[in-house]
């Protein structure tokens, strides 16, 4: 029965972990000393290390250093499954730069991350319903750097804006965002490829631009029945969230602490976004930043979302680890 009421109460936010395995070029540096620990028989919970103390924290999953892309993306299919039968679903990768958020979501060409499992899993599934469904995809990725939306597939990365339509539903879009209809996995990879580039075009104008920025993937998925001509429209949006880390504490100035202020003010909306939704209020603070304000149809009630806050297991990141952590409980 408890377990019944967290579950109801906890709606349809997990929260999941995903610890860092310490990395060859990190053994390089001073003060390597491991502060997280991951308990094999308990999968939801891991210990931080801090100034002698043990802090114990209870998530929805943890994946310890060694768990492997296909562990990871195990946890995130029913949601995909999720979107091709009409729910909008978010999936965010939080944590500080290095802690293998874009590892995680986009993953290296020989071992990808969830975005392209996600995909082939759509794929998949729809070829298998084909003959009772037929599905429309489109795709869409935009960046989002100091509070100005940038369309990645498009070469020239032009800026967006996001405006309310017209036909009073309150529905958002964003004239001239490019929206490609996609047919299969392999096209999609070479969207994907198309996506990336973009992000590192862009970011060599800037130093360290895409740890600075949001980047977000959104598929849609159209249905219609084949018997009964009945529709659903699901929605998938994969976010590569800035780093988290707190800059400003280094002394950044000008146009460093804005962009850090930035990047704050969003996640922190991104945070209360979700605490709100967790709750029973019925305000929901979503024009606090672009993010929210952009990803609102999908995080709303009644839509599935998972977070996957990444932490490093070093000693001297444990200042942030421990950030992350706070903002994971938060949510969760
Ligand atoms: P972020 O996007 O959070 O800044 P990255 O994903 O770029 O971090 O990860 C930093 C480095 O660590 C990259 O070289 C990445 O390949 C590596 N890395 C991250 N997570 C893992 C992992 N689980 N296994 C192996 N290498 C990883
Ligand atoms: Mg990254």
């Amino acid at each position: 029965k408890y377990h019944e009421q967290l579950v109801e109460l906890k709606g349809n936010i997990r929260v999941l972990c995903r610890v860092k395995p310490v990395l060859k070029e990190d053994e390089h540096e001073e003060g390597q000393t491991v502060a997280v620990t991951t308990d094999p028989h308990n999968e939801s919970a891991l210990t931080v290390l801090s100034k002698g103390k043990a802090k114990t924290f209870e998530l929805d999953k943890v994946f310890h250093p060694q768990a492997t892309q296909e562990e990871v993306f195990q946890e995130i299919e029913p949601l995909i499954t999720s979107c091709i039968d009409g729910y909008h679903v978010c999936i965010f990768a939080y944590g500080q730069t290095g802690s293998g958020k874009t590892y995680t979501m986009e993953g290296p060409t020989e071992n990808p991350g969830i975005n392209q499992r996600a995909l082939k899993h759509l794929f998949n599934e729809i070829e298998e319903r084909k003959d009772m469904w037929t599905y429309t995809v489109t795709v869409s990725s935009v960046e989002i750097y100091n509070e100005v939306l940038r369309d990645l597939l498009s070469k020239d990365g032009e800026k967006l804006d996001i405006k309310i339509n017209p036909d009073g539903t309150g529905q958002l879009h964003v004239p001239g965002l490019r929206v490609i209809e996609v047919k299969s996995f392999q096209h999609i990879k070479k969207i994907l490829a198309t996506a990336r580039r973009n992000r590192i075009t862009f970011g060599t104008q800037m130093n360290q631009h895409s740890s600075r920025s949001h980047a977000l993937l959104t598929v849609t998925v159209q249905g219609v029945d084949l018997a009964t001509g009945s529709k659903s429209s699901g929605k998938l949006n994969l976010v590569d969230l800035a780093g988290s880390e707190r800059v400003w504490k280094s002394g950044a100035e000008g146009e460093r602490l804005k962009e850090a202020q930035n990047i704050n003010r969003s996640l922190l909306a991104l945070g209360d976004v979700i605490q709100a939704l967790r709750g029973r209020q019925t305000h929901i603070p979503f024009r606090n930043s672009r993010l929210t304000y952009l990803l609102q149809d999908s995080l709303g009630k009644g839509n599935k979302t998972a977070m996957v806050v990444q932490i490093s297991s070093l000693e001297r990141n444990v200042g942030e680890t421990l950030c992350s952590l706070k903002f994971a409980q938060r949510v969760c």
